[in-house]
């Protein structure tokens, strides 16, 4: 824990924010910083939700503990929806209270004693969990932790690492779309990255909790690529795809082709884990992802995620059309601006202080996300025009 060198990054910048708040009581503050989700979830979805909560309080509809790995009918529905044509299989699938949790429950899986790979800039969790595991090291030059491989990502590559001349790693963190560059890795690259991880004896972590808004024909899923199923752990969410980062619910999959070098299957010990150090995501949370994933909900949940990226398309432009160098947006609702030769946090100050905006600091996502901001997609519609006028008149 001495290691951690911030805060986690989003209760460091909600404190800004309170403080901001504090100096300027009248200022109507925008938070397109930490990305969540701003509209309502469709009614069909929460209506399964109501309906099952009150059932609970019926004789039939009362279930206490459910199965650790999560309800069959979910598992199956999940496999069905998203992992169709890949071979994943229902018991591959463990259902989560959250792609964030089972990121902590896979380091604990891991242990210590092992090595990781992050892109760099990436979604923060990685790297701390791993801190707070004791996976790193100390902490070095540029805020980077010696046992921690850092795959640049940034314009220079196209946000995609050359992985020709990465030290082999125990694991790879690999997030795609990326969180916070917007970058879907194209089925190509993945195919190196998949490559790669069979040549190193690697296990890669693949997060595709921003599937949902790739726009082209990138893969949805790391499974869409052969000889993945032996190298490959998924972790998922229905955070951002149906606006659950208050329900809480997600999934990991481990396929029974993952062998550790000594044969034994990773699925054997993540159910040992979850079993022990999990019990189950909320029985409402799940009634919730079941109708989700119905032709109905997931119809209505296309209109919200289309939704996010309009917003996203209206913040490219606008800041575009001022001259900024913008990246991401296209397939994920976050926005990625470079400044070069500033200081990120410098960057973000100064745009709260002369904007009321809240944005986040690039540097929060690693040393490569230095002089970029992240600008995030998730608000109402009229917050985002107000936003872009207010972006207008400070960058003119
Ligand atoms: N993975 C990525 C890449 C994210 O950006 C986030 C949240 O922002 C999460 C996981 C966390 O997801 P969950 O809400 O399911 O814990």
């Amino acid at each position: 824990m001495e290691k951690l060198k911030n805060g986690y990054l989003f209760p460091e910048i909600g404190r800004k924010q309170l403080a901001h708040m504090k100096k300027y009581p009248d200022a109507e503050v925008i938070n397109l910083g930490i990305g969540d989700t701003s509209e309502p979830i469709p009614r069909i979805i929460t209506k399964a939700m109501a309906e099952y909560s009150l059932g609970l309080s019926t004789m039939e509809g009362y279930r206490g503990y459910g199965p650790e790995q999560g309800e069959k009918e979910l598992r199956r529905a999940i496999a069905g929806t998203f992992y169709r044509n890949t071979g994943v299989k229902d018991t591959e699938v463990f259902i989560s209270d959250g792609a964030q949790c089972d990121i902590a429950r896979l380091q604990l899986l891991f242990g210590s004693n092992v090595t990781i790979a992050v892109q760099d800039p990436t979604f923060p969790a990685y790297v701390d969990s791993s801190i707070i595991i004791g996976q790193t090291g100390e902490c070095a030059d540029y805020g980077k932790y010696n046992r921690i491989e850092y795959l640049s990502c940034s314009p220079e590559n196209l946000f995609f690492p050359n992985l020709s001349s990465i030290r082999p790693t125990d694991i790879i963190f690999f997030c795609s779309p990326n969180n916070p560059t917007g970058h879907a890795a194209s089925r190509n690259q993945l195919e190196q990255l998949v490559e790669t991880a069979r040549r190193n004896g690697s296990i890669i972590v693949y997060d595709s909790a921003y599937a949902a808004y790739i726009s082209d024909d990138s893969p949805r899923s790391i499974y869409e690529i052969p000889g993945s199923e032996e190298v490959a752990i998924e972790v998922s969410s229905f955070s951002k795809c149906a606006g659950f980062t208050g329900v809480r619910l997600g999934w990991t999959v481990i396929p029974e082709e993952l062998r550790y070098s000594n044969g034994f299957a990773v699925h054997k010990d993540f159910d040992r884990i979850i079993c022990t150090c999990f019990n189950g995501a909320s029985n409402i949370a799940q009634a919730g992802g079941l109708a989700c994933l119905t032709p109905e909900g997931h119809e209505a949940l296309q209109g919200v995620i289309s939704f996010y990226k309009e917003n996203a398309s209206i913040l490219a432009e606008t800041l575009s059309s001022i001259g900024l160098q913008v990246y991401g947006g296209q397939s994920s609702p976050y926005i990625w601006v470079h400044f070069p030769g500033a200081k990120s946090w410098e960057v973000f100050a100064e745009v709260l202080e002369k904007t009321h905006i809240i944005t986040v600091p690039g540097s929060g996502f690693g040393p490569s996300g230095e002089s970029f901001l992240r600008i995030s997609a998730f608000n109402h519609r009229e917050l985002i025009i107000e936003a872009c006028n207010r972006f207008k008149r400070f960058f003119k």
